[in-house]
């Protein structure tokens, strides 16, 4: 079905991690005119934004709400009947506790089409991120899920007599400034004092934590951890398996919230490689790339063809089909890579690198080159504002070379400013000085950095503690961001 114009998509954010988010829900974030969202959708969900969207937040802050109810339901008739493709992202899943059904009668009213796209909710998935499996064999055979907000008008208050007789698992949102409440009801209405009981905070980020004890002791335990929103309560004796089912202790990574700056097309992979590790990741690409006009030189003048990265390699191959010509067309030119990914995009198109230096930076790629490089002269391929080690080096090693730039770097402004991160990775000092460009404020403590000159620029930008990647590649980027000791020294990559 066209789901292009005059249509409303209810999308489930899930807890927090944008892991967690549907692929459905992705693909129609993807192509949204307007996103509608709320406070709990997790940072990576908002960053997943499209740029041209536009944003809407109605967020709701722990007391009352932020904008009403009422208001939030003419935001998304107003804008469908624009002709958009309106987006309502809203933490968990919509129709848990999340309001989801008053905004389809208002929809309903005005004869708007919309769609339902559930989500992870943190009732059920919060608890299993922190090692809680809501019903377990012998342990509990029903879960119930419960709102702890008593505000609203009209809602008589909780039975508690009524849910201590349950026997399943006790799941209550919006519970955090009602724990002693709850506790002390169930107990009031005849729940063993002993009574396993939890509360996870901030589930599945980062953030994650989870306190542990009964129903007797819960409540001093969250008093004493200050827990804070969002957060949910687990009562009966599923909850004390986390003890021992608590996975994230397996994953290196996890608590670290990392922030992703490649440029949007290039982050899948380091990202992929650092949630596998356990990590939360925030992709804020802060800088894209740009084609450059240029005329294709007669190729067969040079020697040598010199890629410095995988843009490189895709400009330069888009710049011979422009021209309507191929491979063939470099004639008996070698090319030389500058690393594993630009070599691999190389063999992808056909052409063989005959060239790598084994510590992948201009420099070192430039001294290898100074024995290859005999009478006809080497076409670098590269970035406008690439490094002026490498053109530095070249003329050093006396190498005859020319340079062609194909592309151009540009910083991007980020769909959103991430609330917080421990550490953001950087490819290369232009995402330095994107990140930098673009989220001044943002106090971010380690810069994971790939090679030394990007190292250098994170030095620059005040970055209090610095980590390099000991190989410029993506898997030893993310080896370094496990290695617990400040200021490792890259191994290969130390300069003279
Ligand atoms: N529709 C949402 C719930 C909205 S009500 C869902 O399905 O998850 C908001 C409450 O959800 C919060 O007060 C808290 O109790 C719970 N909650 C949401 N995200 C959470 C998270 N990441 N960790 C713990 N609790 C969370």
């Amino acid at each position: 079905m066209e789901r292009g114009k005059g249509f409303v998509a209810l999308v489930g954010a899930g807890p927090g991690d944008a892991g967690l988010l549907t692929l459905r829900g992705r693909d129609l974030l993807a192509a949204a005119d307007c996103v509608v969202y709320d406070r709990l959708v997790g940072d990576g969900v908002l960053a997943m934004m499209p740029p041209e969207a536009e944003k809407i937040s109605v967020g709701k802050t722990g007391g009352g709400e932020f904008v009403p109810q009422r208001e939030i339901n003419e935001i998304l008739v107003r804008e469908a009947e624009k002709g958009r493709f309106v987006v309502r992202l809203k933490g968990g899943d919509p129709f848990v506790f999340g309001r989801g059904g008053e905004e389809i009668e208002a929809l309903n009213a005005k004869g708007i089409p919309f769609e339902v796209v559930p989500g992870v909710t943190s009732a059920l998935g919060g608890p299993a991120c922190a090692g809680i499996p809501v019903t377990h064999r012998g342990e509990a055979r029903s879960v119930h899920i419960i709102t702890a907000h008593t505000k609203e008008g009209g809602i008589a208050p909780l039975d508690y007599a009524a849910l201590a007789k349950l026997g399943g698992t006790l799941v209550f949102l919006m519970g955090a400034s009602a724990v002693r409440e709850i506790c002390s009801e169930l107990i009031r209405s005849g729940m063993a004092e002993e009574t396993p009981a939890a509360a996870v905070e901030n589930a599945s980020t980062a953030a994650q934590r989870l306190l542990s004890g009964t129903l007797g002791t819960l409540a001093g335990i969250c008093a004493a951890e200050a827990l804070r929103s969002p957060a949910l309560i687990v009562v009966g004796g599923t909850s004390a398996l986390a003890g021992s089912f608590a996975w994230k202790r397996f994953l290196p990574l996890a608590g670290r919230r990392i922030i992703v700056t490649r440029p949007r097309e290039r982050a899948g992979k380091l990202s992929a490689m650092l949630r596998a590790r356990g990590a939360e990741v925030v992709e804020i690409p802060c800088i894209a790339t740009r084609r450059i006009k240029a005329a294709l030189p007669d190729l067969s003048k040079y020697g040598w063809l010199g890629f410095t990265s995988v843009t490189g390699v895709e400009a330069f191959f888009a710049l011979l089909a422009e021209n309507a010509r191929d491979i063939r067309s470099i004639g008996t030119a070698k090319a030389a890579a500058i690393g594993p990914a630009t070599a691999a995009a190389l063999k992808e198109r056909g052409l063989m690198p005959d060239y790598m230096p084994d510590v992948y930076d201009g420099v070192h790629l430039a001294r290898g080159l100074a024995s290859l490089v005999k009478d006809k002269p080497l076409l670098m391929l590269r970035a406008k504002e690439g490094s002026a080690e490498l053109s530095r080096e070249l003329e050093a090693c006396h190498i005859g070379f020319t340079e062609l730039p194909l592309y151009e770097t540009v910083y991007e402004r980020p769909a959103v400013i991430p609330q917080s991160a421990d550490t953001a990775v950087f490819t290369s000092a232009s995402t330095v000085r994107g990140f930098k460009a673009a989220m001044p404020e943002l106090d971010v403590e380690c810069a994971c950095c790939i090679g030394v000159q990007t190292a250098e620029e994170a030095k620059r930008a005040g970055f209090k503690k610095i980590i390099t990647a000991r190989k410029a590649t993506l898997e030893s980027l993310a080896d370094a961001l496990e290695e617990k000791n400040d200021d490792s020294t890259p191994e290969k990559t130390e300069k003279k």
